[in-house]
């Protein structure tokens, strides 16, 4: 029998090197068969601490982007800056950027140029983009749906938390969405709702450490290896063994994720 191997589709492993545990957590990532793992930025002053963390690993791959909760901090990253990071191999997506207005309601318009940028730099590199949305649903649809007709785009949802029209339209533009530990919460009941009626081919796992661990682990430090946790849910929500969701979550971020050399 094959074994399990998983991919941590989104993390942020130069958050756990800042906390000295990043040694510890490649350690332990193969003991909870996660082989794989996609560190994204999130700002382009803390980019270059995440290339080097992923030119040091193998089986580490990078995303280079600006959450939208950083964009009031650092003057807005152009078309150019972010086209440039793309030529490095081990820059596989665009992100995280997108919508947040559960953190802040008052930079919408920024967010929005900024995430725009962002899918221009996706649509013409062909990189995914990892999109970050928390109490925008509205807003990131439309603009989704806007600039896609103008040319289409490979992109996840990460962390999926939003609404059922926010999955089903994202699986029309053949977007990827992907579930972190909060499927394993009591208020996760709602998202396992909705990911129940989503194909499993389009479905990705991922921690967003080191934030969301998952329960059993609720609440503590989130790392990689976490990811098995989220698989495990993953699994039961979609009535098939765990096997079964390992091979095919894998198989659909390097299907996804096409610079990605294993
Ligand atoms: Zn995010
Ligand atoms: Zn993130």
């Amino acid at each position: 029998m094959d074994k399990p191997v998983l991919v941590d589709s989104h993390c942020h492993l130069d958050y756990l090197q800042e906390k000295g545990v990043l040694e510890q957590a490649m350690t332990n990532a193969p003991d909870y068969d996660v082989y794989y793992m996609n560190t994204i930025s999130t700002n382009m002053a803390e980019f270059p601490k995440v290339l080097k963390i992923a030119n040091s690993y193998d089986n580490v791959f990078s995303c280079v982007g600006v959450h939208p909760c950083h964009i009031k901090d650092h003057p807005l990253v152009t078309y150019d800056e972010l086209y440039e990071q793309t030529k490095h191999s081990k820059v596989i997506g665009i992100g995280e950027s997108g919508i947040d207005l559960f953190h802040d309601k008052t930079t919408l318009d920024l967010q929005e140029k900024s995430f725009r940028t962002h899918i221009s730099v996706a649509r013409d590199t062909g990189l995914p983009l990892v999109v970050h949305t928390r109490g925008a649903d509205y807003d990131t649809i439309r603009i989704l749906k806007d600039e896609y007709e103008k040319g289409a785009f490979p992109a996840v949802i990460h962390c999926f938390s939003a609404s059922r029209e926010l999955a089903e339209e994202s699986i029309k533009m053949g977007f990827y969405i992907s579930l972190s530990g909060i499927i394993t919460f009591p208020k996760g009941d709602v998202v396992c709702d909705i990911v129940k009626d989503l194909p499993i081919e389009k479905l990705l796992v991922e921690t967003d450490s080191p934030y969301l661990a998952p329960v059993p682990n609720r609440g503590k430090s989130n790392q990689p290896a976490y990811t098995k946790y989220t698989a495990e849910k993953l699994a039961l929500v979609k009535n098939v063994d765990y096997l079964t969701i390992s091979s095919q979550t894998t198989q659909n971020f390097f299907t996804l994720f096409k610079k990605a050399v294993k």
